[in-house]
């Protein structure tokens, strides 16, 4: 029993229960979506404190680092040990964390530093919303005055591998008690686990769907992203078509460059055909290189060239503004420099 996955309704009954009054579940959640740590609840008495050590959440920043341009990246412990991470941007429009789904991942994309070591465990939701709310308390935010305004599912893990707990997450974070973040802006990166992007549809959530293509073909795609296996690039696309009929929410599309792979002039006019006519914007990324790996990333020249090849057949693209780059920005690197 952990109350980090409890709505403050299950709490106040969870406390009745136990002999307290009701108004002590209310500061119990209070506590937790404002980023708290037992000792620091000012508005307990011991003796309650004492009776609810056992579920009060026990998440903690391990670790902060702080990069030239002002991202932040944190380390996030959790109860048994495991460790995720979770960084925080600042625009002009406000502040973006991209947090963690799993511990590890299982999608084996070889671009990526998450999968080196597979999948741990899936995280609950209560650990998805506790790297929010610590983050969000450590940037001086609290319930009220919230420092956090956008959230992306980007992070360690794959999203869609851990459905039931994602979804809980989404619907706790946007509900009034908790940080009430606009569902709109939130956003969901997958591989692309097709069943579950018809599933997200049903769920009619509103929220932003991330595709990471990564390459043009199928054949392609299967040499760095196992799960191009399962999933065709058409029955991914065409999932995506049915997400926005549904949704009404253009896609986005998340193209790494990798030098040599999939950044040729014949790779922009085949994104370009299979995108022509859909709702959707690319993101083109430049790889972070995972020293693990033997792919290197493409010069900011073939990058330009790369993107304006795809405006120029009508495909809406732009070069996404690389940050944190000093602090190991991309997914699953400082995890793993932390646990060899
Ligand atoms: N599993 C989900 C979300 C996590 S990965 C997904 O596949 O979308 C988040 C994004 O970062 C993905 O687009 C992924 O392809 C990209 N990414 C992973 N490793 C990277 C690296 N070393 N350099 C650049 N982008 C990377």
């Amino acid at each position: 029993m952990d109350f980090a996955n409890l709505t403050e309704q299950q709490i106040c009954d969870y406390v009745v229960d136990l002999q307290m009054p009701k108004f002590r579940g209310k500061q119990i959640h209070q506590s937790i979506v404002n980023g708290l740590s037992l000792e620091e609840i000012t508005v307990l008495p011991k003796d309650i404190k004492e009776k609810i050590i056992d579920f009060y959440p026990k998440h903690k920043i391990y670790k902060k680092l702080i990069s030239k341009d002002g991202t932040k990246k944190y380390l996030i412990e959790f109860a048994d040990g495991n460790i995720v991470e979770c960084v925080l941007m600042s625009y002009k429009y406000g502040n973006t964390i991209c947090v963690s789904t799993q511990v590890g991942c299982r999608m084996g994309c070889k671009f990526c530093a998450s999968t080196l070591q597979g999948l741990n465990r899936n995280l609950t939701a209560g650990e998805i919303l506790g790297q929010i709310y610590l983050v969000n308390k450590d940037n001086g935010g609290n319930k009220k005055n919230r420092v956090i305004t956008n959230i992306v599912l980007m992070g360690s893990g794959e999203p869609f591998d851990n459905f039931e707990n994602v979804c809980q997450f989404i619907e706790m974070i946007s509900s009034e008690e908790s940080l009430n973040i606009s569902k709109r802006n939130i956003s969901l990166s997958t591989c692309g686990l097709v069943d579950k992007i018809d599933q997200l549809a049903e769920k009619n959530y509103g929220i932003s769907l991330t595709i990471s293509l990564h390459a043009t073909s199928d054949d392609e795609r299967k040499k760095i992203m196992p799960v191009a296996n399962r999933w065709s690039i058409k029955e991914i696309l065409d999932a995506c078509d049915r997400y926005f009929a549904k949704t009404g929410r253009r896609f986005y599309i998340e193209y790494t460059l990798v030098n040599g792979v999939n950044d040729s002039k014949e790779d922009a006019l085949r994104l370009s055909n299979l995108l022509k006519g859909k709702v959707c914007h690319v993101n083109l990324i430049m790889l972070n290189p995972v020293k693990e790996r033997d792919l290197k990333a493409t010069s900011r020249q073939n990058a330009e060239i790369f993107c304006k090849k795809l405006n120029d057949y009508g495909i809406s693209a732009t070069i996404r503004r690389s940050m944190g780059e000093d602090i190991s920005g991309s997914c699953g690197q400082l995890r793993n420099k932390f646990i060899k």
